[in-house]
């Protein structure tokens, strides 16, 4: 339950999110598909469902949020009204919003009742668990640093299940970590995890990828 820092790290080029970071989070929660239909892999093998093909072991377990009956994932949040100035209070809105045009994710506001929900607030920096956790589970985002569209798309991925691209258990056929570069209590920062991301191509553009 170590919530994924990313202070001090520069995001990946791209702006906000793009085709890839899509497709993979209507992958993830069959945003696009009839859910009862099962898809198939390699032509012809038929899978359960995402999580078995992604051996990743939030996204096999019970960290993604659930899928409502009309078709939409509801992610209540909060935010921390002393944490932001109302413009503030904007931009992450704006970044909450974002999905609802690319995906079936609805971020709404937390109510009474709610189980689980995110509680966006300014801690040191921007970072986030990753998956569903539990009752107001923390999500940073730093108003110094971390206010920008895709610092923000780049923590609610996290919140939604995503780990780092250069997590993939296939990184070091694209990637090479230089060790000796990296800052001794931020080498945690560089572990694999065991996902290959559903399958898809290493994306050297994703947000959830660091800059060299
Ligand atoms: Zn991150």
């Amino acid at each position: 339950m170590i919530p994924i820092p990313n202070s001090n790290v520069q995001f990946a080029t791209a702006t906000q999110m793009g085709k890839s970071d899509i497709d993979r989070l209507n992958r993830l929660y069959k945003c696009f598909r009839d859910f009862d239909e099962p898809e198939l892999i390699e032509g012809d093998i038929a899978v359960e469902s995402e999580a078995e093909k992604n051996a990743d072991p939030c996204t096999a377990g019970r960290c993604l949020w659930e899928k409502s009956t009309d078709g939409m994932v509801y992610v209540p949040y909060s935010i921390k009204n002393d944490s932001y100035s109302p413009r503030e209070k904007a931009i992450i809105e704006r970044g909450l919003e974002s999905f609802s045009a690319l995906s079936c994710i609805r971020f709404t506001p937390y109510r009474d009742g709610d189980k689980h929900w995110i509680s966006i607030q300014s801690n040191t920096g921007c970072y986030s668990f990753v998956g569903r956790r539990g009752p107001g589970q923390k999500l940073s985002l730093g108003r110094r640093g971390c206010l920008y569209m895709k610092a923000i798309q780049h923590e609610l991925l996290h919140s939604l299940g995503y780990h780092h691209e250069q997590a993939r258990s296939d990184r070091d056929d694209h990637i090479q970590i230089i060790w000796e570069n990296v800052i001794e209590n931020k080498k945690a920062n560089f572990g694999k995890k065991n996902t290959n991301n559903l399958d898809t191509s290493y994306d050297y553009n994703s947000i959830m990828q660091y800059v060299k």
